[in-house]
């Protein structure tokens, strides 16, 4: 069984004191491969240097709809030329986000564009953060072709209705550890919904820890709990959730390879 955590964050600050452990620990949770998500610019080429230490990381590379603007045209270039880089695989984070931003958000709207025409320029898929924003969102990904691009909606918080809406636009739906959450009944049935071959699974660590592990900081392994929470949902094993997760993970992220010498550790692991 070979997990995949394909949105995490293990190049903050917060696993600063112990970042070799954390991944230790996700090998001992079967999780084989972890994708190193951008927010900013100025934290980018830290995340680059962890990336390349690991065959079993990949990056990608964007602007979070919150982070603070270095100027449009700067933005544009930095994203268009750090995305070219072979560990990178994905554009983004980028997306709308209502809910920590306010006033006048065209800035937003012209950030998301313009991640959108990139990935379609490099042809690499997105990762799309959205909150209080699921509309502008959906319609914004139209207007701009992004099914070109194809990518995920990340840390997937939103009903049904949402869902099949982003799965006709081509995309696919990552959950994190919120669908473990008692009170995450809409997110459960999306969890339940969603066709074996669009479905994805993330920590966003080192936010947002899975039931058993709820309130602690969040690391790529706990990823194993909410395979074993929708495997259930689901009624299926947690070896084919698993099998199902990784597969969609290569198909969507189609420049992350996978590399043999971790393939023959994992198989010493289950061994
Ligand atoms: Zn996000
Ligand atoms: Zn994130």
């Amino acid at each position: 069984m070979i997990l995949v955590d394909s949105h995490c964050h293990i190049d903050f600050e917060e696993f600063d004191v112990d970042r070799m452990g954390v991944l230790e620990r996700s090998v001992e949770n079967k999780v084989a491969y972890c994708l190193v998500v951008s927010v900013e610019a100025s934290q980018f080429e830290s995340l680059l240097a962890l990336v390349q230490s690991k065959d079993y990381l990949f990056a990608s590379a964007g602007i979070h709809p919150n982070s603070v603007s270095i100027g449009s045209e700067t933005e544009r270039q930095w994203v268009s030329e750090a995305g070219r880089g072979a560990e990178v695989v994905a554009i983004g984070e980028t997306g709308l986000d209502y809910f920590r931003s306010g006033g006048d958000l065209d800035w937003q709207r012209d950030r998301f564009r313009m991640h959108v025409q990139v990935a379609r320029e490099l042809d690499k898929p997105l990762i799309i953060h959205t909150r209080n924003a699921a509309k502008d969102t959906l319609r914004l990904l139209h207007e701009e072709t992004a099914r070109e691009a194809g990518g995920v909606m990340h840390c997937f918080t939103e009903d049904v209705t949402v869902a099949r809406a982003a799965l006709e636009l081509g995309f696919y739906i990552s959950l994190s550890g919120i669908v473990t959450f008692k009170n995450a009944t809409a997110i459960q049935a999306v969890a339940k919904y969603v066709p074996e071959d669009r479905l994805l699974i993330e920590t966003d660590s080192p936010y947002l820890a899975p039931v058993p592990r709820r309130g602690k900081r969040n690391e790529p392994g706990f990823v194993y709990h909410t395979a074993v929470f929708i495997s259930e949902l689901r009624g299926i094993e947690v070896s084919q959730l698993a099998d199902i997760t990784t597969r969609n993970f290569f198909n969507l992220f189609r420049g992350a390879k996978r590399d043999l010498h971790w393939e023959t550790l994992m198989g010493e692991i289950n061994a």
